[in-house]
């Protein structure tokens, strides 16, 4: 194989998902300098092809709720009052992060979208992949959770609050706020994240957890500097004052309604339901005593087929940590090869979703977000970046495919490359005429 790693690679009677929906037929498609070239266009002489016969090419997936950091942080220091990113020295955090990117990677995702991270770490790990220092996702990144005082990220043991950095950053006013997002922005933060309004398994005295004219200004200082900002919320009425603001991605949104929908199709939000966490809570008897995780929980599951019928811009992703991994088997949220794609059976499991729309929540919909001004991400078209894998099966008729990739993830590749390769004989698919007989007979396709 090494001899032929700059040759361009042409995938042949491949089954195409191109990231919304699932292509009629069998298709060549030949990558070259990183990027997807046209479908089924003529194969060049020199091409090592690659006989996709039963497999699967689809976008690489991405998740898109990721704190690459949170994994060694336990039940028992949350409910304890430590604070979040503290609990390692900040080498070791980064560690974790490295350790997150092969977990992803070796699960078929090549792409995440962070949600926070102590000490600059999506930032950090972006350089080190772009180094060729370590093979990982492509990432947006995410910094600190920026708060206000005493909120309820800073509600903690006020008597041994100290200024180690952790995973959270206070500030008060619209100027103080500005000059916190200004600062992530140099640090290499591409997404601001807010902890808008409490609830999503994090209870606060009052839903409001910032101001609305603090709010605003870390949207304007964010969009001015070309970052965008996700808002962890609940509340309806923070929902809807955080789209109002511009926030760019609502999490979790628990209170979601028909007017949230339409708010959020109007402004081109994006929606993270991430309702693994809360289920998990349920599960435990975990739930808020007065009932409200289970009425929240029943809420999204409820409206995500509306809010997919109006154009929301759904996303897969949820908090992975392990933070369940001491009190239940196989915490389904811990960092674990195979554990990020149960998310799409999950969701497509809902009576109204499609697993094509579904599997388009962590392909699809989130390229633009990766992509941002570069060629596009999280399709199968040409001039997109080659990030794709390949699945034996068809996933679309079968999405627990994604979640089992020791046996059916065949290769990874990042901008063209091949990173995870386990495809054998397939490797050596000999001539080019002898094989795509399967390939449609249309203009500009191969005979
Ligand atoms: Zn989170």
């Amino acid at each position: 194989m090494p001899a032929a790693d700059n040759s361009p690679l042409t995938f042949i009677n491949a089954r195409v998902y191109d990231g919304h929906r699932l292509l009629p037929g069998l298709h060549s498609v030949s990558l070259a300098q990183g990027l997807i070239g046209e479908l089924d266009a003529p194969i060049a002489e020199d091409a090592r092809c690659i006989d996709a016969a039963g497999l699967t090419l689809l976008p690489g997936l991405v998740t898109c709720h990721l704190h690459p950091d949170f994994y060694k942080f336990t039940l028992a220091e949350g409910l304890a009052g430590a604070q979040l990113g503290k609990e390692l020295p900040p080498g070791v955090l980064m560690a974790v992060g490295v350790r997150t990117c092969r977990v992803l990677l070796e699960s078929g995702f090549t792409g995440y979208v962070g949600a926070a991270c102590a000490h600059d770490i999506d930032a950090q790990l972006k350089i080190a992949i772009a180094e060729g220092i370590i093979d990982g996702p492509r990432i947006r990144a995410c910094g600190h959770h920026i708060g206000t005082t005493s909120d309820l990220n800073d509600s903690r043991k006020w008597w041994q609050r100290y200024t180690a950095p952790g995973i959270d950053l206070f500030g008060d006013g619209p100027q103080e706020l500005r000059k916190l997002v200004r600062e992530e922005i140099r640090r290499g933060v591409e997404t601001i994240k807010i902890f808008a309004s409490a609830g999503h398994g994090f209870p606060g005295p009052t839903p409001r957890n910032m101001a609305r004219d603090e709010i605003a200004a870390i949207v304007d200082a964010a969009h001015e500097r070309g970052a965008k900002v996700r808002a962890h919320v609940s509340d309806k009425a923070m929902i809807m004052e955080c789209i109002e603001l511009g926030v760019d991605i609502i999490d979790h949104g628990d209170e979601v309604d028909d007017e949230v929908i339409a708010a959020m199709v109007a402004a081109g939000t994006y929606w993270v339901p991430s309702l693994i966490y809360p289920k998990l809570l349920l599960q435990m008897g975990w739930g808020e005593p007065d009932g409200s995780t289970q009425v929240c929980y029943d809420n999204v599951r409820r409206m995500l087929p509306a809010a997919q019928r109006a154009g929301v811009n759904i996303l897969v992703g949820d908090d992975y940590s392990g933070v369940f991994r001491d009190v239940m088997e196989e915490d389904p949220l811990d960092h674990e090869v195979g554990r990020y794609a149960r998310e799409f059976a999950y969701y497509a499991d809902i009576d109204g979703l499609t697993p094509e729309e579904v599997l388009a929540w962590g392909t699809g919909n989130p390229g633009a977000l990766l992509a941002g001004k570069g060629p596009r991400v999280g399709v199968v078209e040409a001039g997109a970046v080659a990030d794709l894998i390949l699945v034996e099966g068809n996933p679309l008729e079968d999405l627990t495919l994604l979640a089992q990739p020791d046996t059916h993830l065949k290769a990874v590749l990042r901008d063209g490359r091949l990173v995870i390769d386990r495809l054998g004989e397939r490797g050596v698919a000999g001539t080019v005429a002898g094989n795509v007989t399967n390939a449609p007979r249309q203009a500009g396709a191969n005979p």
